[in-house]
């Protein structure tokens, strides 16, 4: 093969082309990105970068790193528009890209709330762009309202608590993350903010948000206003994948993910997706998952580029998925898939707050697990998972992990 096109130069993208070049291929490499920037981390901007812990852009490689010592062409600023699977070709502004391996590493978008983007002050954070903004009116001392207490929204939330600043939440569920950590965590999770300051407020929507050219306040659906100079939306993201309306690629009918096998490969003659935009077949759940997870997108990148350039070769992704979030100076982290057969506090009462520690079972065997300040554990639960531990099994070994820290 002589020319890999890798189409998203995040996270996903950059792992692909380093590996690409890692396991000796020697052919031509072009990395397409819609963004100027390089390639940089998305996790700090919601984080540290908010702040002035850590205020320099977070980019991963610098220019020469990546043309000189990876020799890639880099092709910044302009998105794809189009892929042709037959033709081997990657449509970019007025160009034609051809390709023999084709990494597709668009990640997602962020959802925005409708008639609200055109007023100043309103902002999601997907982009470096878009946390800069949320900075600077950080900087100046914003109300801030978030609609969404997911994780970003919570970041978010924190962030603004940890200036002093005034900060409502607003959810539409009853419970925050219910459907990311269920509801007893989920409660675990709404009381951060409720110890830290933060006004949040479940089960109301949205109505309106007014201004004059700029957001001034919000309404909301239970008719309270909100006074607010800052509204960040954090209502999920959606698969970047409008390029391949008209490419024969299979979406998900349900989520617009590209759907891939557990190669990672689309179905088409090389071309592989990876990253927030792929939907696979993860042969540790025998099921289709599509992750928004920092650690997998880097996982997937690096091995849809090594099975596109040698589809032989092709080996599965196989994970126990893993991400982790930052809140009030609480580190969250989950492992596995959130199963609803039955949820387990294992150490720690949700609520007390603290360190705590859930466990989630699906039929008889442990799924899942949830640590808030369980850094030294949680890549125990993991372990347990990727062997497809019983639940009773689990159980005693949370049993044993107690008996030794009391
Ligand atoms: P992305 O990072 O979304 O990158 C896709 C790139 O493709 C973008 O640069 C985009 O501009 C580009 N693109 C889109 N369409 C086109 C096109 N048509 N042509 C060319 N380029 C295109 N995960 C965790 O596990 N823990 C965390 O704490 C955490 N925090 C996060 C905080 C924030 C604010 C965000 C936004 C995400 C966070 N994540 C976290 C998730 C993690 O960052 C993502 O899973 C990861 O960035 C996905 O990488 P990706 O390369 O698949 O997609």
């Amino acid at each position: 093969r002589e020319n890999l096109v890798v189409v998203g130069a995040s996270l996903a993208g950059l792992r692909a082309v380093e590996a690409a070049r890692k396991a000796g291929f020697r052919g031509a490499i072009t990395l397409v990105g819609a963004e100027e920037h390089l390639p940089y981390d998305r996790p700090p901007l919601s984080k540290s970068f908010l702040d002035d812990r850590d205020p320099e852009p977070p980019v991963f490689r610098t220019e020469s790193v990546l043309r000189d010592d990876l020799g890639v062409e880099l092709s910044l600023g302009t998105p794809a528009t189009g892929l042709d699977v037959a033709g081997k070709q990657v449509r970019v502004g007025e160009r034609c890209l051809d390709y023999d391996a084709l990494v597709i590493a668009t990640g997602a978008t962020a959802r925005t709330l409708p008639g609200s983007q055109h007023l100043a002050g309103v902002h999601t954070v997907r982009t470096l762009d878009d946390a800069v903004a949320v900075r600077k009116a950080l900087d100046a001392g914003a109300r801030t309202l978030v609609v969404g207490a997911g994780f970003i929204g919570s970041e978010i939330a924190s962030g603004a608590r940890a200036r002093g600043l005034d900060v409502t939440v607003v959810e539409a569920q009853a419970t925050p993350l219910v459907r990311a950590v269920g509801e007893v965590m989920g409660s675990a999770c709404s009381r951060l903010h409720h110890d830290n300051g933060t006004d949040l407020r479940c089960g109301v929507g949205v109505q309106r948000v007014e201004g004059d050219g700029r957001v001034e306040r919000v309404v909301l659906s239970d008719g309270s206003v909100i006074d607010a100079e800052l509204v960040v939306v954090g209502i999920g993201a959606t698969p970047a994948t409008d390029w391949l309306r008209d490419s024969g690629l299979t979406l998900d009918s349900l989520d617009n993910g590209v759907v891939c096998d557990e190669t990672l490969c689309t179905g088409a003659e090389g071309v592989y997706a990876a990253g927030d935009v792929a939907r696979w077949h993860n042969p540790v759940f025998e099921r289709a998952m599509r992750l928004e997870h920092w650690t997998s997108a880097a996982e997937q990148g690096a091995l849809a580029a090594r099975n596109a350039l040698d589809p032989a070769a092709a080996t599965p992704y196989r994970t126990v998925p893993y991400f982790w979030s930052d809140v009030y100076g609480s580190r969250i982290q989950f492992v596995g898939v959130p199963a609803s057969d039955e949820v387990r506090v294992v150490e720690g009462d949700p609520d007390r707050g603290g360190r705590i520690v859930a466990l989630y079972r699906e039929g008889d065997r442990l799924a899942g697990a949830l640590t808030i300040n369980g850094q030294n554990v949680i890549m125990k639960y993991r372990g347990l998972i990727t062997k497809a531990t019983s639940w009773p099994d689990a159980l005693a070994f949370a049993e044993q992990r107690r008996a030794v820290a009391t």
